[in-house]
Formats: structure tokens, sequence, C-alpha cells
């Protein structure tokens, strides 16, 4: 058993401390390394370090090296291992000592030891020597000398600048002092530029010339020298930082040399000078150039004649402003543009540009100089890009068509548009994206097509899309020239979108109109005969054969007659209709005018008989329909047609006698008593045969 104090020691130890058996299990746990290991009570971490216990060790062959240790010296010191937090499963870093308490036979007895949380400890460390390392970078980056001396004079520290200066690496400086590198006499001045700064206890600038043994010409510092002080505030040293400064000194004389120069560049500037003396009236002097650019005798201006009744009226208020602003401190400068009057009578523009460069006592102003620039030819661009610029806007207003600029590659770069309905999207949005993004493929695809070709060709027009506006679907022309460019710059092209929505629908009308038949809106003959001939072709190369039937109604005279020609409109109209529900899509029912009407199916079958029997069937179904009562605006009629059938494959005749077989047909079975469907047979001029009676 620990003696009492023993254990109250052992308790209050800040660090963690246990005592175990042999095998391992845990006897005794202090306070701390209870905390440590997250448990509050002794026996839970004993019952966890018990026989069998998990390995506390992150690292499974530390336990055994730990373990060796004991085993071989009977003490373990310094043991840094990772573990684990036993009761929250954390990890932590811990230095472990531990010795063998033997019994009296040699026999281990128990094993004692004590464990350290350091994490937080490797944690700074790490730190630090990140630190340290970065700080020893930036030294050796730095071209600036830095060095550190104690308050003897003697380096403790510096960088590679600095022992470079010297011709020897880090380590050979450190140790030394000036006495050895430069002798007694600068080392002198050197310490007592250092005792200045200790003196002063905060930082001092110097410039000194820093002798290097290595150069024959001492090279010009800028050296900020800083007291150093330890914990307890007592000086411990010198840190130096010293910057090469011959080249700001080099570029300091330039500067002096430029302003002298000054006076040069304005003769040559085309810049006039004058100087105001404001101490006595009319003080005003011109140099002869200020006074040539109003057209005037030099000694006209001799004379210190007052400018201010050349100025024009509407610019001299402004003038006097910017003088008084820059008189009373508000501007640094004075600075105007104002109109003066030439001698010839016309209106120059000048800028003018001056600074008082005198003060009384007091701080009033007593001398100004400045210079004068004619800047006519500026305004006179100026304005007429104003006026170009303004043009151009007006055009754009009046232009009602959408206004693009294009890169090659469809990215919109800028847009114009007075009508926002114009657009799928609003200018903002579309800017810098690429057409594709923003337009449907069609229409994308045909702004690029016309971009390649204005950029093969200069320009493209011509070009047509379409798009689904809120106002419903808006025809436009695009017309597109390549814009010039600079050498170097990107290629840009200028597309124009002309709204032609009105024009395609009335060419669609004027289209419809010529390829349909009004009353109907069927197909007319026109029409037909391009489907029949492109049947034909299709017919022929898919070895399939096709059917024209010929429709002529009966009697139809006699409805016209009687009850009048909008009732035989009503029933022409009816009759498509019902034409139309007997066939398939990509059959065509056309109306020929008058009561004629014709039915074109196609892809019938390859084989003759098939293709006759399903154009008895289809022909037999329009027969019946057509039969059915007809209600005519009120009146009850029946009426019937005589349809004359031609079979084709294509390779046997040309369109306009496929009509007129089946037209000769539509005779036959008007002859055969009509209400009737006839096929047309080569022979049938001579001797109709083949006639199949209607199902009635
Ligand atoms: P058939 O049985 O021999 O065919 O006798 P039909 O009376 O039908 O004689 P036909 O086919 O020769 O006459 C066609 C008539 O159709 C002639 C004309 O009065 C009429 N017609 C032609 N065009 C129109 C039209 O646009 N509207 C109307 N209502 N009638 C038309
Ligand atoms: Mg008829």
């Amino acid at each position: 058993m620990p003696q009492p104090e023993l254990s109250t020691l052992f308790q209050l130890l800040p660090i963690g401390a246990y005592r175990s058996a042999p095998d391992g299990t845990l006897l005794r746990a202090n306070a701390a390394l209870l905390a440590l290991n997250g448990y509050t009570r002794e026996v839970d971490m004993c019952t966890d370090l018990g026989p069998g216990a998990k390995d506390p060790y992150v690292d499974p062959k530390r336990r055994a090296e730990f373990r060796a240790l004991l085993k071989k010296s009977g003490q373990v010191v310094n043991f840094v291992s990772e573990m684990v937090r036993l009761n929250t499963g954390e990890r932590m870093w811990v230095r472990e000592h531990a010795h063998v308490v033997f019994n009296d036979d040699g026999t281990p007895r128990y094993f004692e030891g004590t464990v350290e949380d350091i994490t937080e400890e490797r944690r700074a460390k790490t730190l630090l020597h990140q630190r340290e390392a970065m700080l020893n970078n930036v030294l050796r980056t730095i071209p600036d000398r830095i060095w550190l001396k104690d308050t003897h004079g003697v380096y403790i520290t510096c960088n590679e600048a600095f022992a470079a200066n010297l011709g020897v690496s880090v380590a050979e400086v450190v140790g030394t002092n000036d006495v050895q590198w430069l002798g007694q006499e600068l080392a002198e001045v050197f310490l007592a530029t250092d005792r200045l700064a200790i003196q002063a206890n905060k930082p001092v600038i110097l410039e000194e010339d820093m002798p290097s043994p290595l150069a024959t010409a001492p090279g010009l510092y800028e050296v900020v020298k800083t007291p150093m002080r330890d914990d307890a505030g007592n000086i411990i040293g010198i840190l130096g930082m010293g910057r090469d400064i011959l080249q700001r000194k080099a570029a300091e004389a330039l500067l002096r040399d430029t302003t002298e120069q000054l006076e040069l560049a304005i003769m040559g500037a085309d810049l006039g000078r004058w100087d105001h003396d404001l101490t006595i009236d009319k003080g005003y002097y011109m140099d002869e150039r200020s006074c040539l650019m109003l057209g005037r005798d030099v000694r006209e201006c001799e004379h210190g004649r007052a400018w201010g009744h050349l100025i024009h009226p509407d610019d001299l208020p402004n003038t006097l402003k910017a003088m008084r602003a820059h008189l009373n401190g508000s501007a640094p400068a004075y600075e105007v543009d104002y109109r003066a009057r030439h001698t010839d009578g016309r209106w120059v523009w000048l800028s003018s540009r001056g600074k008082v460069v005198q003060f009384d006592r007091n701080g009033a102003a007593q001398r100004m100089v400045g210079t004068l620039m004619d800047i006519s030819g500026r305004k006179q661009a100026e304005s007429q890009l104003r006026a170009t610029q303004a043009e151009l806007q007006a055009t754009l207003n009046a232009l009602p068509d959408l206004l693009f600029e294009f890169t090659l590659d469809g990215h919109y770069r800028a847009v114009h548009s007075h009508n926002e309905g114009d657009m799928v999207f609003p200018p903002p949005f579309v800017m810098n994206k690429v057409v594709t993004e923003v337009l449907p493929m069609d229409a994308a695809n045909t702004f690029l097509a016309a971009l390649q070709e204005a950029h093969a060709q200069g320009r493209s027009s011509g070009k047509q899309y379409s798009l689904e506006l809120t106002a419903g679907k808006q025809w436009f022309e695009l017309s597109v020239v390549r814009k010039p460019t600079e050498p170097g710059e990107e290629q840009r092209f200028i597309a124009i979108a002309r709204d032609v929505t009105e024009r395609k629908i009335t060419e669609e009308a004027i289209q419809h109109l010529a390829f349909h038949d009004s009353l109907t809106g069927l197909p007319n003959r026109r029409l037909l005969s391009e489907r029949l001939q492109g049947a034909l072709l299709a017919s022929n190369r898919h070895r399939q054969y096709g059917a024209l039937m010929f429709l002529d109604l009966d009697k139809f005279k006699q409805l016209n007659d009687t009850h009048g020609h909008d009732v035989g409109d009503l029933m022409l109209q009816e009759v498509a209709r019902r034409l139309q529900q007997n066939i398939r899509a990509v059959d065509t029912v056309a109306r020929l005018g008058g009561d004629e009407f014709v039915v074109l199916i196609q892809s019938l079958s390859t084989d003759a008989q098939d293709a006759h029997m399903h154009a008895s069937t289809v022909g037999h179904k329009i027969l019946s329909s057509l039969n059915e009562p007809y209600a005519l605006g009120g009146l009850e009629h029946s009426s019937t047609p005589s349809i004359g059938i031609a079979l084709f494959s294509g390779d046997t005749v040309a369109a306009p006698d496929v009509l007129k077989r089946a037209d000769s047909a539509m005779y036959q079975a008007k002859a055969k008593g009509r209400n009737t469907l006839y096929f047309y047979k080569p022979n049938m001029a001579s001797a109709p045969v083949d006639t199949a009676q209607a199902a009635t």
C-alpha cells in the first residue's frame, strides 16, 4: 500500500500516473489519468484495462515495443506515441515514463508509470517548425540584407544576402564582428548607429554606405535598425535590415534632370506658357506661342493685358470658378478648357493648366504659372464623333430591324432591338452567349451558315428563319456583313434580321392559291400532277403499284340547276370532306375543277393482282361513302359518282397519260350506267372488260 502522503501526491500529480500488475491489468489510476482517458471513476477505467483489455496504442507495434523496453532495462523513458482516449475514442499524443517495481526475489511486482498528454505541445511545435521554415525561406528570398547583432556588435545571425556581401556563408558570419570584416574605424561607426537605435528605443532609419570586401565601390543602403528585447524587456541586440537604394537614388537624380528638361518638353509639345503675377494689376504674361494661338502679336502680350476679355462669355464663369477653386486650395491645380477669340474672328479651344508657385508670408498666392494648349482639333473631333454617334443612334432607332454583332462562331457581342417581342430572350440575356444556346436549332443553324458565308464571301443575304414568339410564328430574313477589323482583332460580323412575316404570309397565301382549289381547299391540278410525278418515281423505285382514281359526280348539273350554285358548292365541299376521310395521309385527293375529283393512292403492292384488289376495295369504300345522303343547308340530297381507276407501276407511262387513262375509265363507268367504278385496260378503248360493278 502506498503511504497516505504518497497516495495524496499520486492523486495530485498534474500528469497521468498509474500502477498495473505484471500482466498489464490496471490497478490504480490517478485523477489526471482518468481525465485524460475520459473517465470519472477509477473502477471504470480499471475494468476497461482489466484482463483482455483493448490496446490503447494507435500503432499496434507500440505496445510490444513498450513492454520489450520495460523488460529489457526495467524502465522506459520519454516514450512518445499516439494513443486513443479509452472512454471517448479521440486520439492524442502522449509521452510515457515507466519502471518496474521488483519483488525481493527479483520477479516483477508492479509496473508504474506516468502518461502526459502532449497533443497541444506537438501541435505547437509543428506550427513553430513551419513558421521557422517559412521565416527562413523569407529571409533567404528577400533581396534585402538582414542581420542580428548582440549589444557588443557580435553577429547572432544573418541572411544569405548579408553574408554574400562579405563573400562568405551565414555560418561564417555568426560569432564575428564588423572589425574582422571592415576594420576598426568603420566598425565603430556602425556600433555608434546601433547605440543610436538602442537610445531611441525604436527603429531608426539611416542611410549608410555599406562597403564590401568584394566590391570596389561601397553600396548605398537604407538601413533600419530595430532594438530587440527579451521577454523581460532587456535589450538583447539590434536587428538590422539594409535595402540597396543606389538605383532609387539614380532614379531620383534622373527625375531631377527630367524636371529641368520639362521646360524643353513644353517647348517641343506646342504648349504656350503663361505667368500670372497676382500682386499687380494686368500682371498677366504670355509667351509668344500662347499669343500665336490666338493670332496675336507678342508685343500685345508683353503689355500684360488681361486675357479675360478674349474668353467666350459662355466659358468665362467656368474659367473663373476653376481659378477660384485653385486659389482657395480646394483644387490642387487650375485646369480648364475654354474658347478664346482668334484675331481672325473664329473661336479657338484652349486648355489651360496652372499652379500657384509662390505665396506670401500669410499664405496668399502671389504667382501662378501654367501652360496653354490649342485643343481645337480635339474638340472638333469630339463634336464630330458625337454627331456621328448621334446619327448612328438615330439610324439605329429608325431601323425596325434587329441588329446584332457576332463572332464567327456565333457569340452575340452586341444586340440592338426596338421591340423585345422580336426576340426569344431579352438582349442582356443573350449577350456573349452562342446563338445555339439562344435559338432553336433550325434558326441557330441559319445564323451560323450565314456567318460562315459572310466569312467566306464578305456578306450573306436572304437566309430566312422562323421563331415562335409571343405574337406567334414570325419569319426573319438575315443580312450579314463581315466587319472590317484591325490586325489581331477578333473577327466580327454585323447581322440584320428583318421581320418578313407579313411578306411570308402573303407568299404562303399565293403559294397556297397557286396549288389549291379555293372552294374545297384541296390540291388543284398543278399540285396533283407534281404529286403524281413523285408517285410514279417512287413506284418505279420501290416496284410498287399505285392507283389513280378519277371521279365525276353523276348528274351534278341538275343539283345546280334546281337548288342553285351555292348548294352545288356545299355539295362539292362535302364530297371533298368524305374523300379525305377515306384515304391515308400519304395519299392525295385533288379537285380538277367542276365536279371532277382525283384520288391518288400510293404503295399498294408489288403484285399487280394484289394492287388491283386493294384499289378496288378503296374505290368501293369511296363509292359507298359518296352514296350516303347529303344534308346541304337543310336540303336532303342523294348523289352518286362514277369512278375510273388506272393502276401504274412507274416504269410504263408518263403522268398526263395516267390521268388520261383514269379519265377514260371514268367515262366507261358513266357509259356503264354511272354510280360504278371501272378499271382501265390497255385495250379498253376497243373492248372494255373487267368492269367492277358498284357494290349496290
Ligand atoms: P354527268 O353525270 O354526266 O357528269 O352529268 P353532270 O350534270 O354532272 O355533268 P358534268 O359533269 O359535265 O357537269 C359538271 C357541272 O358542274 C357543270 C357546272 O355547272 C358544274 N360546276 C362546275 N364548277 C362548279 C362549281 O364550282 N360550283 C358548282 N356549284 N357547280 C359547278
Ligand atoms: Mg358530272
